[in-house]
Order: structure tokens, then sequence, then C-alpha cells
């Protein structure tokens, strides 16, 4: 048994050689510099966007720890063509398959829509490589705090820790994930919860099919709480299996706990896993387990205060989706957008004007009226039994592809929003309908 925060730590301190140092990529920022943008963090976010800020032509700095990239990825294979980067998938899946019970046909429910397993190593050496061809420098380092100075005394911003640096810029972007410390968020709702354990594993004709992801398996469940239990407002927090296939011997599943308002503890989650494979015939040996990944993931809770001097990006802005999630496609198609915000806004009304104008791409009028509505949907799910989220995403799947998968990729606008709602009540059966209904007055 592992306390949650032990399995956190775990994950964030994975090593894997492959993956080369920054520093290798990047030529030095050293104590003291000056730069127009300085960006602390280096995953995917603060990478893609350090990445673009450069091709603008600014001069920007880059400073986080010298960490590999260590999750698990999964993307939409046609969201990562349209950015160029299918070269860094590891894998490929021609579709993706959800169950949403034990009764589905045994061979699955197809999704029509190809999926991809991130190769880390090469989604980071590509973004690296991006940052390097355009100039951006690198400093190892955790930064202690962050201080704007006065732009009317030409006073630079200044990122500092302790002893051993400070750096100075005109604009600070925070890549830094999970880590809200540099930044000021609105009052109000905490977030709710993604929790995931999962392994990838030896399992000698496991029997999922190598070319196709499954996104959602409800199958072999545990049961839900006794009647009694129930009765006293006691239920299970629901979760489903996530599967990656390697091949036909090695398997990534994942028990996943899609968003609850509780961080459901990763040794339950592990449980739960162990007996679901149990019953499907697929049993976990300890000696044949390649990776283990505990996931853990803050969804919705408030946005960032907007617009302020430091501006956010991936994570830490609030953009990972609230009701699955995903980030990744999100922050690295993004990027250029606010980049040129920054370089635009630097050239045409200095510091406080590109922050401004960054933030209202992340964060402006429309970003608003839509987060509203995630955010209702994340509070949706966060209420249901097991039965209940199945024939949501019964429901769900059934959508016109257009919305299901502009839901998902945080595609829709406002007024496509409502008709997503819309149409979910049309083809929703009556439970849904009041499910809908309840959510709505609450
Ligand atoms: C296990 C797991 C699996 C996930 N799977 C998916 C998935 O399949 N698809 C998807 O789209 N999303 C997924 N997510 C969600 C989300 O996309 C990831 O968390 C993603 O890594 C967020 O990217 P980011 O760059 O914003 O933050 P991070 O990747 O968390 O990077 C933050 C960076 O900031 C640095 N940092 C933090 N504090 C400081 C400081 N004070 N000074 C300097 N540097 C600092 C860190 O060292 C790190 O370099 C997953 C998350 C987890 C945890």
């Amino acid at each position: 048994m592992k306390d949650d925060r032990e399995w956190i730590a775990f994950q964030q301190r994975k090593v894997f050689s492959e993956q080369k140092q920054i520093k290798e990529y990047l030529s030095a920022l050293n104590d003291r510099d000056k730069v127009d943008v300085l960006v602390v963090g280096a995953g995917p976010a603060g990478l893609a966007i350090a990445a673009e800020t450069a091709k603008k032509g600014l001069s920007v700095g880059l400073v986080a720890p010298d960490t590999p990239f260590v999750n698990n990825y999964g993307v939409w294979l046609d969201e990562f063509k349209d950015l160029g980067l299918e070269h860094c998938l590891l894998h490929k899946y021609d579709d993706a398959l959800v169950w949403f019970d034990d009764s589905d046909p045994a061979s699955g429910t197809e999704l029509g829509r190809p999926y991809g397993q991130v190769c880390r190593r090469r989604l980071r050496d590509h973004l690296l490589k991006e940052c390097a061809a355009a100039g951006v420098k690198y400093l190892p380092g955790l930064v202690d705090f962050v201080r704007h100075g006065d732009v009317e005394k030409n006073e630079l911003a200044e990122a500092n820790r302790g002893q051993q640096f400070t750096l100075n810029s005109r604009l600070v972007v925070a890549g830094t994930g999970h880590n809200r410390d540099m930044l000021s968020y609105e009052e109000g709702a905490p977030p709710g919860w993604q929790t995931a354990y999962g392994v990838e594993v030896r399992i000698p004709n496991h029997g999922f099919p190598v070319n196709k992801a499954v996104f959602m398996d409800f199958r072999q469940s545990d049961p839900e709480a006794m009647k009694e239990e129930q009765d006293e407002g006691v239920w299970r927090v629901p979760s489903f299996l996530y599967v990656l296939p390697v091949d036909k011997d090695v398997v990534f599943v994942e028990e996943t706990c899609l968003v609850a308002r509780v961080q459901v503890p990763f040794d339950e989650l592990k449980r739960r896993l162990y007996r679901r494979m149990k019953r499907m015939g697929m049993e976990i040996v300890e000696e044949d387990i390649l990776e283990v990944e505990a996931s853990w993931i803050p969804l919705g809770g408030t946005p960032p205060v907007a617009p302020q001097r430091t501006i956010a990006y991936g994570a830490a802005a609030g953009m990972v989706h609230p009701a699955s999630g995903y980030s990744v496609v999100n922050s690295i198609s993004k990027a250029p957008r606010v980049a040129t915000a920054m370089a635009e806004g630097l050239k045409e009304g200095g510091e406080i004007e590109a922050s401004r104008r960054a933030w209202e791409i992340l964060w402006g009028a429309e970003p608003r009226r839509q987060i509203g509505f995630y955010q209702f949907g994340m509070e949706l799910l966060m209420s249901l039994r097991i039965e209940q989220m199945r024939n949501f995403f019964s429901t769900f799947f059934a959508l016109p592809t257009n919305l299901s998968r502009g839901f998902l990729g945080n595609r829709l606008s406002s007024s496509e929003l409502i008709m997503f709602a819309l149409t979910t009540f049309a083809i929703g059966n009556n439970e849904l309908r009041g499910l809908l209904l309840a959510h709505l007055v609450s």
C-alpha cells in the first residue's frame, strides 16, 4: 500500500534515459540574463509556447528542471495529424472501441475514429528541436517567485531562485502544469479529479485487437454498493478500463475514474484493475509488469484571474479539458496564436498589452461562455452512478460526430454547445433527460 502522495511523486520522478537532457538541445541561459519572454516549465505546453514565441523573433528563455516527459499521452489521430505530429506517435490504432456494459457485442462498438499513443521521447525531441532552431535558451532549475516591475519605469520582470539565479524578462509565461503558485485564480468551486492507475504488462495472447485502442470499457466492473448502503447514500465512484495494446502479448491497461469530487485512491484503482482483469480472464502477474502509471489530474476548478501580468499556459492556464483530462493537443495547437498575440502586443502596446492579448485568447468572453458549459458537463459526470454514466456515454457516442468530437476536442463555440445540449436531450432516453433537467435545476 502506498500513500497517494508517494504515487504522485513516483510518477513525476520517473527516469527515462532514452530522453536526452534539455541542455543537450538548447544553449545556456545564464544568471542575470535578460530576454523578451521567459517561459517557466518544460512540459508539452511550455516547450510549445517557447518554440512558437521564439519563431516570432522574440528572445526566449526557458527555465525548468531538466526532466523527461513521464506521462503516457493518448490523442485522436486526426487532431495529431493536423498538427503535423504523426511522426511523434508510438502506436497508431485504426479505431477506438467502447463497451458500456457486459451485454454489449463481444467485439465492442467502434467509434470510427483512429487513435494514437504518443511516443514521449519523440514528442519531446520534436518540441525541443523546434525550440533549438528558433534560438530558445535554457537554464535548469525551479523558479521560486516572479516579481513584475513597473513598466512606466521600464522595469523588467524578475524570476528568482534564492541565491541561485535571477532572470529578467519583459513577459513571463508560467507553463508549470499543476503547480499554480505563480498565478492567481478566481475564488470558487474546487476542482474535480481524474485519477487512473495503469500498467503496461505482458499477457500472452491477451485478446484485445492490436490495431484498436479501447477508449472506455465498463465490462466486468465491480458490483455497485449493496442496496442498504445505497439507501444510506453510499455509492461507488464509477471507473472503467482504458486499453492501448502494444502487441498481441503486451498491453497497457488502465483503470480510470474519469472525474469525481474525491480523488479515488490509487490503491483502490489498482485493486479494481486487478479484479476486473482477472474476471476478464487476464491475470496481471507482478513480474510481467513493464511500467506502472499513476495519473492524477485536477479538472475544472476556477479559471485564472484574467488578465494578470504573468501569462499562464497549458494545465496551469486551465487548458485541461474539464470532462476528459486531455490538454496536449489544445496546448500545442493554441501556441502559435498566443505567441502572435504576445509578439504583436509587445510591439504595439508594451508588456501589459501583450499579456492582455494573450489572456484574451485563453480566457476572453467566448472561452468563459464555453467553460461554463464544460463545467456543467463535468459537474453532471461527477454526480452519476455507474449505470447512469453508461447511459450518458452511450448517448454521447451516438451524437452526430461533429458534436461529440467537437466536444472532446474543445472546438465547439458556445452556440454549438447549446446545440450539443439540445441534441443530447433529444436523443437521450427519459432517464437521461430527467438527469439533465435535475442537474440544470440544481
Ligand atoms: C499520468 C498522466 C497521463 C495523462 N494523459 C493524458 C493524455 O493521454 N492526453 C492528454 O491530452 N493529457 C493527458 N494528461 C493531462 C495533461 O495533458 C498533462 O498533465 C500534461 O503533461 C500537461 O502539460 P503541461 O505542459 O501543461 O504541464 P506538465 O507536463 O505538468 O509540465 C509542467 C512543467 O513545469 C515545471 N515546473 C513546475 N513548477 C515549476 C517551477 N516552480 N519552476 C520551474 N519549472 C516548474 C515542471 O517541472 C514541468 O517541466 C495526463 C496527465 C497525467 C498526469
